[in-house]
């Protein structure tokens, strides 16, 4: 039934074997590295936290001071967070509060709700174990260690932790430069009147959105008409330009189909046809120096082929080491009884039961679906779903790491 298919996992290796990770490195502020890629593993040159400190408002105490709780103790000294304190003599308690250097002699923290204020004395209420409440310097990062490692797209935590270590700058790769055009004299853009028989450029505006949460450098060229030289001098022009070129529509066999022609014109291509639904025509190859990836026209496909085949190449182009989405065991609430021999990736939403509720239309037409959805499940070929049956889940969360 399959007969010439090529399925996904083997279409996804070769296209990633094709894959020309970027080289090129710049050095941005750390404040705006957040969604670069790191190029170079960061180590800390310092101990975090720099200084013991406390991790409560309270009273920096000699344990050995307080013997019973009810103990009476002269508060010597008092710390605010940033302040320089004195060693703790022996027999008194230091006001402290949190982030504040511990003194040295002090070897707990008792927080302030388990204290009585008596005067220029304060009453300690409970025993206190030794390093209460004390966080010591190093106890986080140690100079030295690796914080973070090359080659991960940077989170908002991430720049935080290599600025906790003083770091104000990062090398990161440069950004991809990716192509896109839009294949089809029936297109229009929103904006403009709809005339009869023509549809909205919806592609674009799901494929440049991906390409933004990919952290592309996007050269989006618009609707490209159907025709094999304007198909041919628009890929010569984001050859020129950009390092991968993604276009939709026009690689299928249809007569008004000039991507194909066009590439092999200008490049190499190869025709894949991959077994799965929705999706199926998908051509790889390069034109001039840029990598080429067409998708289909048909929203649905287009954005699920994306997400499936263009993610993981535009990631191992970026420099990205691990492009694997996660898959999550989740519960069927829907029956799929009459599966097809293509793996499927049905576009699913969570309930408020925890399990997954099914769209009810799965055509490959139907945009709807995709906004719908939370995410879409990974099904085997000729594996029929019932209610109550795990399945694996790929969240859009996922998809769009
Ligand atoms: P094609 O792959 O060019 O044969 O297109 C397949 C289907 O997707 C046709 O119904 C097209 O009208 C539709 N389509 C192609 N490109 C787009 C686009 N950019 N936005 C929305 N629909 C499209
Ligand atoms: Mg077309």
């Amino acid at each position: 039934m399959n007969k010439g298919l090529l399925n996904v996992d083997e279409a996804l290796e070769r296209l990633l074997a094709g894959a020309r990770p970027v080289v090129e490195t710049e050095t941005v502020p750390t404040l705006s590295a957040t969604g670069r890629v790191l190029a170079a593993a960061q180590r800390s040159t310092m101990n975090v936290p720099p200084m013991d400190n406390s991790a409560m408002d309270g009273y920096a105490v000699r344990v050995a001071d307080v013997r019973a709780a009810g103990a009476k103790l002269r508060v010597s000294q008092r710390i605010p967070a940033g302040a320089v304190p004195q060693p703790l003599a022996p027999g008194t308690a230091a006001r402290i509060f949190t982030g504040a250097p511990v003194p040295t002699g002090a070897d707990a923290i008792v927080m302030q709700e388990h204290c009585t204020v008596d005067g220029d004395a304060v009453l300690v209420n409970t025993v206190p174990v030794p390093e209460e409440w004390v966080r010591r310097a190093g106890s986080d990062i140690r100079a030295g260690d690796t914080i973070l490692p090359a080659g991960i797209r940077l989170r908002p935590q991430d720049t935080g932790l290599a600025a906790s270590v003083g770091i104000a700058s990062l090398s990161v790769y440069r950004r991809v430069r990716l192509a896109l055009f839009f294949t089809g004299d029936e297109l229009v853009m929103p904006g403009d009147p709809l005339p009869p028989g023509r549809i909205y450029n919806s592609n674009r505006f799901t494929l440049n959105g991906l390409a933004q949460v990919f952290g592309c450098e996007i050269h989006d060229y618009g609707i490209v008409p159907d025709s094999l030289d304007a198909t041919r001098a628009m890929l010569r022009r984001a050859a020129s330009e950009c390092d991968v070129i993604v276009t939709s529509g026009g690689v299928s066999v249809g007569e008004a189909d000039f991507v194909k022609p066009a590439v092999e014109a200008e490049g190499e291509l190869l025709m894949w046809k991959i077994a799965m639904k929705p999706g199926r025509p998908l051509a790889f190859g390069r034109a001039g120096g840029a990598s080429f990836i067409g998708l289909p026209g048909n929203p649905v496909s287009s954005f699920v082929t994306f997400l499936i085949f263009v993610r993981p190449f535009l990631l191992r182009t970026q420099g990205i080491a691990n492009v694997q989405p996660h898959a999550l065991a989740a519960r069927a609430d829907f029956d799929w009884p009459e599966p097809g021999p293509r793996r499927e990736f049905l576009r699913v939403k969570w309930n408020a039961r925890g399990g997954l509720d099914l769209y009810p239309t799965q055509d490959s037409a139907v945009l709807m679906s995709t906004a719908w959805a939370d995410g879409l499940v990974d099904n085997p070929p000729n594996h029929p779903i019932r209610a109550g049956d795990t399945v694996s889940f790929m969240p859009y969360s996922e998809l769009y790491r």
